[in-house]
């Protein structure tokens, strides 16, 4: 058995032994199948290649304290894919077969759970795919679920950092009435070329205004924005941001600190008034951040003066990799343990 770095592993994908899928086909889907073959064998005019009929899901599992192997929030991973398919018109796949998949699939690639003190994680892809051949624009008739797993590395390789995000109003991610509420791939792809901008210029990812009025804060590249005010956690709400779980359970928890929680759109000089500001997601838990620049107006929203994470985004991150790696008890019910 080859033996891996653990601490210096990224975010490429490194091979593991084998993958859960099912079918969807003359209207139900089959049962669970396990595949050791990291391919698909799939017809070139197959919908998801041509017109995006693609859905995904991104969640991880964790080695924690105690040795034991924890899933956080699975059933809304669940939820949230069927919200997806629905947007798309693909066939909702049941709850219960995904959280069964999901068990499956990181069982069967337990070796690849990296240990708890790595700081790394297993992520787990689970995603729907439209496998009918065809070139007229509809709904396919047949679909894969597939889910694969991957190891990947702490996301903060130095610690927990604060980097600097660009804000361009040169870029939408999604429609007003698009598909931005839904996980697919067809958001990523608009979304490709406002993120190499940002790299390019140096910043950690596009700040995105709403799509409509170009007035409220929107997404955060692939994350959720959030702010701290004083005592007051705050996410803009808008239709056209993905609602993330890792926001929710921020959400959450900031409650349960005694925080005051608002969720509403958010102006963009409402930025001048926060103290901490940070990105949202499954694979930093929070990106703080140190400022945004406004390149089409020339002005810099600061949030962070030294360059480090302020003192709520540091308490609410620590809060939730504890209840992820069972270092705190999960009070809400959100872990799965892998028995
Ligand atoms: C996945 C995703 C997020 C984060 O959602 P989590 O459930 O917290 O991982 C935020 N925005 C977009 C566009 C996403 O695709």
């Amino acid at each position: 058995m080859e033996t891996i770095d653990w601490k210096n592993i990224g975010f490429g994908y490194i091979p593991t032994d084998h993958n859960v899928r099912c079918t969807f086909t003359n209207g139900a889907w089959g049962e669970l199948r396990t595949h050791d073959d990291a391919y698909l064998n799939l017809h070139m005019a197959a919908s998801c290649l041509h017109y995006a009929q693609e859905a995904f899901e991104g969640l991880k599992a964790f080695r924690g304290v105690d040795g034991k192997i924890r899933i956080f929030r699975m059933e809304e991973n669940a939820k949230r894919l069927q919200d997806s398919c629905k947007g798309i018109m693909m066939p909702e796949l049941p709850i219960d077969k995904f959280k069964e998949a999901i068990l499956k699939v990181v069982k069967l690639n337990e070796r690849f759970i990296p240990p708890y003190e790595s700081g790394a994680s297993l992520y787990i892809r689970p995603m729907i795919i439209g496998t009918t051949a065809l070139v007229g624009v509809k709904p396919a008739n047949e679909y894969e679920f597939i889910v694969f797993v991957t190891p990947v590395g702490p996301y903060f390789k130095g610690g927990f950092q604060a980097t600097p995000f660009m804000l361009s109003r040169k870029y939408d991610r999604a429609a007003p009435l698009g598909t931005g509420m839904y996980k697919i791939g067809g958001n990523y792809a608009s979304g490709m070329a406002a993120g190499v901008h940002a790299h390019e210029m140096g910043y950690s990812a596009i700040f995105y205004l709403d799509p409509k009025e170009k007035k409220y804060i929107d997404e955060c590249g692939a994350a959720n924005f959030f702010g701290i005010k004083g005592n007051t956690y705050l996410t803009p709400k808008s239709s056209s941001i993905l609602p993330s779980i890792t926001n929710r359970s921020l959400m959450t928890l900031a409650k349960d600190l005694g925080m005051t929680v608002e969720h509403r759109p958010i102006a963009v000089e409402e930025l001048e008034t926060l103290d901490e500001a940070g990105a949202c997601g499954t694979a930093a838990v929070i990106s703080p951040i140190t400022k945004i620049d406004d390149i089409d107006y020339g002005h810099s929203y600061v949030f962070s003066h030294d360059g480090k994470p302020g003192p709520k985004c540091t308490e609410l991150y620590n809060h939730l990799r504890g209840i992820q790696y069972g270092e705190k008890a999960d009070k809400f019910g959100w872990i799965t343990i892998v028995e």
